[in-house]
Order: structure tokens, then C-alpha cells, then sequence
């Protein structure tokens, strides 16, 4: 029987009375374990002040190392039940002796044997819950001495499961009892809860796992938990498809086989994406499901020197139509997902065995792969845009100082628009190195199109004025509005003497091409 078949009402109940019994074992615990090393650590900080012996910092370091283990043990196994917990890969054998550490205090009346094999070995599974699984059942192995005892733990791997047993020399439970146990509230201890078992059998009946109990009274009790080292359950949520398999397919026949329902579950996943793919498609002709099939081929036939090339690409193309970085995110992250989905398929489907290592390995190289993928589509997004950046800003610069020879030795600048600091300090750059390359004699600059100056952005017109005349070229102004007269008038600088001022760039024009009055 499992909490399961309760009713909801009932299910809570046993929540929080299984919280509440955490929090006791948490306290007991913490008399003992912590209680102890912080002791010690009182005591050599007190002869620490008597004594400047480093090794005392050292002792009270590792006892204070010690506390904290055991700390993070006993929480570990007091969390409260989280039916999300992840799923991971689970050495049992380690587990298991940490849970056992946490029993030290009993060690004086208790003999513990242990007998742990084959400690390497994997089950995928709930970490914590099995924790506290194996807390539960050595807590009533303890329990069930009275004086002086002995208790077996041993684990080992089968070809198939993990078995570990824990017996002890008991009290033993009655026949007639054995069959209820699992039964929430079912205790015959005084301050007893009845949940311990209740949450051993869940987890390992939610494992696909088994449960065999053999005692006898007055001689003790065995438990032996049997558990499935096959993915039986979902890694880190992946999801059970319906997809077509054949015997020897390779990981890139079983995708393309599927390809359809890949494309399905992408845009189930890319939920903003979806609807952009027309838009994406239109704007820059990016295919967006093609190219997510030819990046999972590459990377499930590791062809990494492709996949950096074709992430360059996409990096490029991607900056070039301006595309939001978001949906590429979302949208690499939505093809990772699919695979690990459509790789723990191919795994459970393909290997009798489901071999849990294979898997680990390829989902590893598969998460390598598509990071390279990002990072190097990133790099070229933000070099390209960059270079974009660049060069907008030259052509925007080169715009604004345009240099029109109209002879070989005059031509026009007509400056059009507001006119600052930053505008005036290219115009500076631009014109002198213009009238030095094409040897310009007079330049005609024609402000007919600019409505306002600044007092300062005027005097440093002045002096790229004054430095075109040391250059040899004569300057002539056109089309100065009467606003900037007024200012210039006000501000007391003399143009007249720096350069020609000729009303018109017309006037200017038929002064020094010798144009005929019309
Ligand atoms: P609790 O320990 O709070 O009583 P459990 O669910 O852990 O609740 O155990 C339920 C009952 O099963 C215990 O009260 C005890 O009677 C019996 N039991 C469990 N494990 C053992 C054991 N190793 N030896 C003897 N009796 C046990
Ligand atoms: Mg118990």
C-alpha cells in the first residue's frame, strides 16, 4: 500500500506528520553528532588562548568539518518529502554509509557489519528519498534492540538491481503484523508514527523497486530492498515518445526517421519562437526548422568543425536581419530538449540494458557540442554586429562631410542640419584631410542649411577656418542664417578677416566659376 491510494484529505495528514517527525529526528540528531565535535572545538579554542599551537586550529577545523557533515546529512534526510525532487544518477553504496554515519551514537551497544560491493554502481532515482529511505529503516533496526545487539547492512549489485539488506537482532515482528507494514500510522512504539515504513515503501515501489521483510520474533527482522538500475523513470524530466524504431537503427536513422515528430515537439517547446518562423523566414530567409535538423545532425555525428563553421554563419545572418538574440535562445535551448528527449528514447529503446553510462556520456557530448554551438554563434553575432555598427557609423560620418569637388582645385561643403560638438570635430578630421589629399584651393562652405550654432561649436569652426588657411586654401562661407549672424555679431568674432562671406552659395558659385549673371 502506498500513500497513493489514500484520499487527498488523508495525504496531507501524513505530510505533516512525517514533517513533524523529521523535526524530532533532526533534534536527537543534532544532540548527539553536532553537540560532540562543537564541544571540542570549545575546548581547544580555550587552549588556544593558554597556547599558540597552530595544530589546535587544525583539530578544531576537522571536528568543526565534522559537525557540518553531519549537519548536511541529517537535512538532507529531514527535507521535507518534495515529490519534484530531480532525478540523478545515485551511487547507493555511498549513500548508504552516509546515512550510517548518523548512527554513531548507538555504536557502543550496536555492532554494525557491514558489507558494501560493487559501491561504483548507478540507479537513477530521487538521492534524498532513498536517504531517508535507508535513515527510516536503520532508525527501527536500532529501535528494535534493547541492550546489546547486532546489526548487517550490505549492498551489492546484481545484473540487473541493487540489493540492499539491513537486519538486525531485534525484537522481531509478529506474523500476523507482517503483512500491515507499510501501513501509514501503523507503530507499536510508544512515541512511534508509523511513517517511517510508509515512506521506504513508497519510494521504492515509485523506483520499481521491491520490498521482502523476513522476522521472527524475539530473534529479528530483515529488510531487503531490491531496486532496478534501468531507467525507469524520466532523467531530469525527459519525456516518453512515441517514435518509430528498428533494430540496429544508429542514434542519426532513428532521428531521421522521426524527423516529423522532432519538428512537432521543437515548436511545441519554442513557444514565442513558433509564432516568428514565417517572419524569420521572410525577413532573412532563415529556415529555422531546416537549420535545427542540420544542427542536431552535426552534433549527433559530433561533426564539430561543421557545427562551428555553420554557427559562424548563423551568428552572422542573425546579426545582419537585426534578429532578437531571445528567440535564438529559446530556440537553441528547445532543440537541446527535444534531443535529450529523443536521445533517452533511442537509449531506452535501443539497449536492452538501458545502459545508464552511455547515456550520460552522449547527453555530456551532446550538451558540450551545443554550447560550442552558442558560444561561437554569439561571437560572430556580436562581431558582425559590431563591424555593422562601424561601418553605419563611417557611411553615417562620411554623410554628414560631404566634400564635392567641382574643380580641381574648389569644392563645396554644404553642411546641412544641427550642427555639435561631436559633428563639428569630424568636419575638422574629414576637411583638412580632404584638402591635403586633393589639393583643394577653396573651399566653399555653404551653411545655408543649418539653423543654429552653438557659441562654441561657432569658434570651433573658426579655427578649422584658421587651419585651412595654414594649409594654403581659402575658406568661403554661403547661406550664414541671420541667427548665426546675430550670434556671431554678439560674441565679438571677426569672420571677415578668417574668410570670404558671400550671401549665397549661388553668388559664390558665379564669383569663382566665373558663371555668367543669369
Ligand atoms: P515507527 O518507527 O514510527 O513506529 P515505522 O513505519 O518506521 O514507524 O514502523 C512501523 C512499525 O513496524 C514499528 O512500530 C514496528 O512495530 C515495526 N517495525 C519496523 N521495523 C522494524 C524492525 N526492524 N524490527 C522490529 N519491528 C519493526
Ligand atoms: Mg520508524
Amino acid at each position: 500500500m502506498t500513500p497513493n491510494d489514500e484520499n487527498q484529505e488523508e495525504r496531507n495528514k501524513h505530510n505533516h506528520l512525517s514533517q513533524l517527525a523529521s523535526v524530532g529526528q533532526i533534534a536527537a540528531g543534532i544532540a548527539h553528532e553536532v553537540r560532540n565535535p562543537l564541544t571540542a572545538v570549545k575546548g581547544f579554542l580555550q587552549l588556544l588562548q593558554n597556547e599558540d599551537k597552530p595544530e589546535y586550529i587544525e583539530i578544531a577545523q576537522s571536528e568543526l568539518d565534522n559537525a557540518l557533515t553531519t549537519l548536511n546529512n541529517l537535512l538532507q534526510v529531514s527535507k521535507p518529502d518534495l515529490e519534484d525532487e530531480e532525478e540523478q544518477p545515485i551511487h547507493m553504496a555511498v549513500e548508504l554509509e552516509s546515512v550510517l554515519n548518523l548512527f554513531q551514537d548507538r555504536l557502543y551497544d550496536v555492532e554494525l557489519i557491514t558489507d558494501i560491493q560493487d559501491s561504483e554502481t548507478v540507479v537513477f532515482g530521487k538521492k534524498n528519498q532513498f536517504k531517508k529511505a535507508f535513515f527510516n529503516l536503520l532508525k527501527n533496526a536500532f529501535e528494535s534492540i534493547e541492550g546489546k545487539g547486532k546489526i548487517w547492512v550490505s549492498h551489492f549489485a546484481a545484473e540487473k538491481e541493487v540489493i540492499v539488506s539491513i537486519q538486525d537482532t531485534g525484537v522481531g515482528i509478529p506474523k500476523e503484523k507482517l503483512a500491515i507494514l507499510g501501513t501509514p500510522f501503523f507503530t507499536t512504539k510508544h512515541h512511534g508514527t508509523g511513517m517511517g515504513l510508509t515512506q521506504v515503501f513508497t519510494v521504492v515501489y515509485q523506483h520499481g523497486g521491491n520490498i521482502s521483510v523476513e522476522s521472527k520474533e524475539n530473534e529479528g527482522t530483515k529488510f531487503t530492498l531490491t531496486i532496478p538500475k534501468k531507467l525507469m523513470t524520466n532523467p531530469r524530466g525527459v519525456k516518453r515518445l512515441e517514435l518509430e524504431f528498428e533494430k540496429d537503427f544508429t542514434m542519426i536513422e532513428f532521428f531521421k526517421r522521426n524527423s516529423k515528430i522532432f519538428e512537432d515537439r521543437l515548436l511545441d517547446q519554442a513557444i514565442n519562437v513558433r509564432d516568428k518562423i514565417d517572419e524569420i523566414l521572410a525577413i532573412g530567409n532563415i529556415d529555422l526548422i531546416n537549420n535545427a535538423q542540420k544542427l542536431v545532425i552535426l552534433v549527433i555525428e559530433e561533426r564539430e568543425h561543421e557545427l562551428i563553421t555553420f554557427a559562424k554563419q548563423e551568428g552572422k545572418a542573425w546579426a545582419k536581419y537585426s534578429l532578437t538574440i531571445a528567440f535564438k535562445l529559446e530556440w537553441v535551448q528547445a532543440i537541446r530538449r527535444t534531443l535529450w528527449d529523443f536521445l533517452y528514447n533511442f537509449t531506452v529503446q535501443s539497449d536492452n540494458e538501458h545502459n545508464l553510462e552511455d547515456f550520460f556520456t552522449l547527453e555530456k557530448k551532446i550538451n558540450e557540442l551545443m554550447d560550442q554551438f552558442l558560444n561561437h554563434f554569439f561571437i560572430s553575432y556580436s562581431k558582425f554586429k559590431d563591424e555593422v555598427l562601424l561601418a553605419q557609423r563611417e557611411l553615417v560620418e562620411n554623410l554628414s562631410v560631404p566634400i564635392i569637388p567641382i574643380t580641381p582645385s574648389i569644392s563645396i561643403l554644404p553642411l546641412i542640419g544641427e550642427m555639435d560638438e561631436y559633428r563639428i570635430k569630424t568636419i575638422e578630421e574629414k576637411v583638412l584631410e580632404e584638402i591635403s589629399e586633393l589639393h583643394i584651393q577653396t573651399i566653399i562652405m555653404d551653411l545655408s542649411g543649418v539653423g543654429y550654432m552653438e557659441l562654441e561649436v561657432m569658434q570651433h569652426l573658426i579655427k578649422i577656418i584658421d587651419g585651412i588657411s595654414l594649409m594654403g586654401c581659402k575658406t568661403v562661407l554661403t547661406g550664414i542664417r541671420p541667427e548665426i549672424v546675430k550670434n556671431v555679431v554678439k560674441s565679438g568674432i571677426s569672420l571677415e578677416k578668417k574668410a570670404t562671406a558671400k550671401g549665397t552659395l549661388q553668388l559664390a558659385l558665379r564669383d569663382y566659376l566665373g558663371l555668367k549673371k543669369e
